[in-house]
């Protein structure tokens, strides 16, 4: 029988063997990242059995909660049926029902769904699927890429060339001659003085103008997340989304929206494109939710008349795929996941707190630190402002980690991005525990204030 090891030995195991995403290289071997042991509802346990609210709902994935035995069970019952099939060759049910489930959640005619191991995947896979079928199309100059500025995509090559977080990218080498970056949308970055219809018919602007320059001609997609989530949760202006669309389609660009974040329930719907936005894209890729984070899973749900035009006479492989696309155990979670989802009513019950949850977090404006709020649905972020004139703040100073290491003093965890933090909790908060974590925010906001002015 092997001993438990202690949470010193796991933390000396883990310093000196596993290199974890995101970690400075400055330090290597300084951390000692928690050590999450148990999870139960909206609560993490670390190795001393403290207990924390789940801010960041894991990140941005955990919608029903830890705990759940169903799930357990279901990710047991398909490993024992069938844990593996290679999905080049062969059918399996969890996928096809999957499969069935994604296109009815989604508009127009998104009927075909590509699974991948998760969001990066399914990003590379709508992009590769454009190249593929420009190239089907003999319209061999159409292939730039539009992204935004402060956009996420992931993490694998051409995900991360679509990633608009210099930070994330700036010792990188990346693929940026098939990219071109659209300005920062967020609306409290505008000039002072300028209304956010103004701000709103620049941005569009800056689409239009872009297609002007570069050629329509030369241009192959637009991706975009609806909410730039790991940006800063930027909510673009209103009627952004429904205008850039349509200078898409007006110009034969594929519209790709990247719901890898605002999919499953984030904001009170299955997806938010057609559902809170009105529109409907070529592309929608989704993961996280998907499974709620019991097993890895992404998707790229392409539309038919996209997957036409892919289609030729002379036919090629698109030879695209991952041994782990469509995995029947990770499908049966997500089948599952989506089952409780749907009888637990949890779109409904996300749009029932959704108000309070907004409102605790516009209350926070009145601390002086606080440059902004903002949010939609069950996503939130505060961004710092430190000075007394009311100048913004300067990235040298670590709001988003005084922040974090405060609230962890008082049981809530938030993820800190440079100036600011945000979070978004499961989607099975209850309107007392949403009280909870913005008690405690509050408190922190308060306490970094008093020690920073
Ligand atoms: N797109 C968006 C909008 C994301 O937020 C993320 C992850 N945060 C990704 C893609 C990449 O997903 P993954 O980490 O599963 O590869």
């Amino acid at each position: 029988m092997t001993n438990t090891p202690s949470s010193d030995e796991i933390h000396r195991l883990d310093r000196e063997h596993v290199v974890h995403p995101w970690h400075a290289m400055d330090a290597w071997r300084g951390y000692d990242n928690m050590l999450v042991d148990t999870a139960e509802g909206i609560y993490l346990y670390d190795g001393a059995g403290r207990k924390f609210i789940d801010g960041p709902g894991g990140m941005w994935c955990v919608q029903i909660g830890y705990g759940r035995q169903e799930m357990a069970d279901a990710i047991a019952a398909q490993a024992m049926k069938l844990p593996y099939a290679s999905p080049f060759t062969n059918a399996t049910e969890p996928a096809a029902i999957l499969a069935q489930k994604l296109v009815a959640m989604t508009p127009g005619d998104l009927n075909n769904v590509f699974f991948t191991t998760g969001g990066s995947t399914a990003v590379d896979t709508a992009l590769r699927a454009m190249h593929f079928m420009n190239n089907n199309l003999g319209r061999k100059d159409k292939k730039i890429i539009l992204a935004r500025e402060k956009g996420y995509h992931g993490s694998t090559y051409l995900a991360a060339s679509v990633t608009g977080k210099e930070r994330d990218v700036s010792r990188f080498d990346t693929a940026r001659d098939l990219v071109h970056f659209l300005p920062d949308v967020n609306p409290y970055h505008r000039p002072d003085g300028m209304s956010v219809d103004d701000w709103c018919d620049a941005k569009v602007a800056d689409l239009q103008n872009t297609i002007d320059t570069l050629g329509a001609d030369k241009i192959g997609a637009f991706i975009a997340e609806p909410i730039l989530c790991s940006g800063g949760v930027i909510v673009p202006p209103e009627g952004y989304h429904k205008r850039t669309f349509d200078i898409c389609r007006a110009n034969d660009i594929l519209y790709i929206s990247d719901e890898v974040v605002t999919g499953f329930g984030r904001l009170g719907h299955w997806f938010a494109s057609y559902d809170e936005f009105g529109i409907e894209p070529d592309m929608i890729t989704c993961a996280k939710g998907l499974t709620s984070g019991y097993m890895p899973l992404g998707a790229c749900i392409i539309s038919d008349t996209v997957m036409e035009r892919m289609t030729s006479d002379d036919p090629v492989l698109f030879s695209n795929g991952y041994t782990y696309s469509a995995h029947p155990v990770s499908c049966a979670a997500a089948l599952k996941n989506i089952e409780i989802m749907e009888r637990e009513n949890l779109l409904d019950h996300v749009k029932s707190v959704t108000p309070h949850f907004q409102k605790r977090l516009q209350d926070l404006r009145k601390y002086p630190i606080v440059g902004d709020v903002r949010g939609m649905g069950l996503l939130g972020c505060i961004e710092g402002r430190l000075s007394k004139d009311g100048s913004r703040l300067s990235d040298e100073r670590r709001i988003g980690q005084m922040l974090d290491d405060a609230c962890e003093e008082m049981g809530l965890l938030v993820r800190p991005l440079i100036n600011m933090c945000v979070f978004s909790p499961p989607l099975t908060i209850t309107i007392g525990e949403i009280d909870q974590m913005f008690d405690i925010l509050e408190r922190a906001v308060d306490l970094v204030g008093q020690q920073m002015i």
